[in-house]
């Protein structure tokens, strides 16, 4: 009998299931690879602690239940976080040489030699215990050091509140009250250890929103929202008041969408926090855009430009005059590559005006505007305004409108460099919105000088970098794209250009790059030049181009062979690529 019989069969023996239902169970664990344990668990069958209880019998275990239990220092570190969310095994109790270390599957060997490895190394005696889950997710939760900070305040809050509502006057003033808890001791430290958390892990926003009986924080990196805490829903709304005071909003005002901004200095670094709040059934979400005002622009390698791109726009953005698109959806990275462009053109001598929606990078010298829409300063007034400066360089955050485009195009024409934004899809499709927009292509033609269409990918974590292989049909299909590379291109790119030489990698997940396998992002890029055929072209009224015509002009590299490049570079994975092409 091996152990999953044994479990059904203890099972049939409580008359929870029947001889029919552990012989579906077999079958169903069979065809999905799960563990028969997660199957009864999903099926409701037993609940986490008995099929714990029961496991724990049959494998002649101590059972432990680890709920409400605080792990002392010492012991939870016995096993370094990254063995224990690896095996999932945990030292819950250490009293001298003796240690407790609590398993969910005793039959994993490698848990245990790495339990008993590791024991030997310090001269400790083990003592195995079975627990559940949950004891399992309580456990690892300790090793978090953000829900560890968070939990003690929450503890002193409890404290605070059950002292304070042990006097009569309960109900008062309810106003007065919210106030109050907004300097808290307890609500400012969680407030303060969740944005210092977002910093540190590089998150670029953070979400605090109700979500059934919890309030739920969760933190986007690299472009991925990752659920990263979850609080009492009764701290929700002085967490959310903590926030609004910070940010000078109105407290009181709970019913329509506010926006404010906090200033904040952290590990002398200046924070732009952009915060946003939306009324929900009653409660608020509160959305904070993290601007690190003190960040250096990335130069384009480090974006991701590489091989004829990077020529290309290098090439081009030293010119004095034209006008330079930079296109993709929301969220591809176009206003960094501005920041990056305008910064190679910042010198003295110059003069650089922005106008942006949101600001995003502070640069020295440069003249940043914020556009508001709600009291008339739009992209299109802020413009006109803008010619009457005297400027050399203008940028524009996006042309998304008819009158945007015609100032654009007519500063451009008129001796000025402006670069924008556009939202399409790839670069080609730019020449085609903008005639939609009523732009005239014979205008075009005299002040377009390069389009630059781009994605952003996740990079491989370094630091856990391992080979990996490719299933056949994305081989064939990457394969052809390198193949449609002029030879000689895809040599420079590639140092072997043999199919069978190339390696493929991925991330397998550490703990710096949160179990992702990725870290950073890159672009993926389509980048051409208007030169002098296409500008013919233009002139003859030419308005929708492929990229095969394009190709027929300059040496020009489409999403797909430079994102594929950038896997057989092992620089991000096929998965990645495909996901941002099909997009
Ligand atoms: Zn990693």
């Amino acid at each position: 009998m091996t152990r999953d019989d044994e479990i059904l069969a203890a099972l049939a023996g409580e008359k929870k299931i029947n001889s029919d239902q552990a012989a579906e169970i077999l079958s169903a664990a069979k065809f999905t690879g799960k563990p028969v344990g997660e199957i009864i668990l999903e099926r409701k069958i037993a609940s986490d602690e008995d099929l714990a209880k029961l496991k724990a019998g049959i494998f002649k275990l101590p059972y432990a239940d680890l709920a409400g239990r605080e792990i002392g220092e010492s012991a939870l570190n016995t096993i370094p976080a990254e063995v224990a969310k690896n095996y999932r095994i945990v030292c819950f109790e250490r009293q001298g040489r003796e240690i407790d270390v609590g398993m969910i599957d005793p039959d994993n060997f490698k848990a245990i030699e790495a339990v008993d490895f590791l024991a030997k190394g310090a001269g400790l005696n083990v003592h195995y215990h079975l627990i559940s889950e949950a004891s399992m997710a309580l456990a690892m939760k300790q090793y978090d050091t953000t829900s560890k900070e968070i939990n003690k305040a929450l503890k002193t809050r409890e404290e605070f509140v059950s002292s304070a509502s042990g006097k009569k006057s309960e109900e008062k003033d309810k106003a007065v009250k919210i106030e109050e808890v907004t300097k808290s001791a307890p609500v400012v430290k969680i407030v303060s250890v969740v944005i210092r958390h977002a910093i540190e892990g590089r998150a670029s926003d953070i979400h605090i929103e109700p979500v059934g009986r919890e309030s739920r924080v969760r933190y986007r990196i690299d472009g991925v929202l990752h659920t990263s805490l979850i609080l009492p829903l009764d701290v929700h709304d002085s967490i959310v008041a903590r926030i609004k005071v910070l940010a000078n909003m109105k407290l009181d005002e709970t019913r329509i969408p506010q926006d404010g901004r906090i200033r904040l200095t952290i590990d002398d670094k200046d924070y732009d926090f952009r915060v946003s709040t939306l009324p929900l059934l009653g409660r608020e979400k509160v959305v904070m855009r993290i601007l690190d005002v003190s960040r250096q622009v990335p130069n384009l390698e480090e974006l991701g430009f590489q091989g004829a791109a990077l020529e290309l726009t290098k090439k081009n953005v030293t010119n004095a005059n034209g006008l330079l698109l930079v296109t993709g959806p929301t969220g591809s990275g176009k206003s960094t590559t501005l920041f990056s462009l305008i910064s190679n053109l910042n010198k003295e001598g110059i003069n650089i005006s922005t106008l942006e929606d949101p600001i995003e990078y502070m640069i020295k010298g440069v003249n940043q505007s914020q556009v508001k829409p709600e009291i008339g300063y739009t992209f299109a007034t802020g413009l006109r305004h803008f010619l009457r400066q005297d400027p050399d360089v203008i940028m524009v955050g996006e042309i998304r409108d008819t009158e945007t485009a015609e100032l654009a195009i007519h500063a451009a024409l008129t001796g000025h460099f402006v670069l924008s934004t556009l939202h399409t899809n790839d670069a080609v499709g730019a020449i085609t919105r903008l005639v939609d927009m009523k732009v005239e292509p014979f205008l075009l033609s005299s002040t377009l000088r390069l389009i630059i269409a781009q994605r952003l990918v996740r990079k491989i974590c370094p630091y856990c970098r391992v080979e990996a292989k490719l299933p056949s049909d994305f081989l064939a299909d990457l394969m052809a794209a390198l193949d449609s590379l002029p030879p000689e291109y895809r040599r420079a790119q590639l140092k072997d250009a043999k199919a069978d030489k190339l390696v493929f990698f991925k991330g397998k997940g550490c703990p710096r790059c949160g179990n992702s396998g990725y870290a950073g992002r890159l672009a993926v890029t389509e980048v051409f030049e208007v030169n002098e055929q296409i500008r013919n072209m233009l002139v003859e009224g030419k308005t929708v181009f492929t990229n095969e015509e394009i190709s027929r002009t300059q040496l020009f590299i489409t999403f797909k062979q430079d994102g594929y490049l950038k896997v057989a570079q092992g620089q991000t994975t096929i998965e990645e690529v495909i996901s941002v092409l099909s997009a």
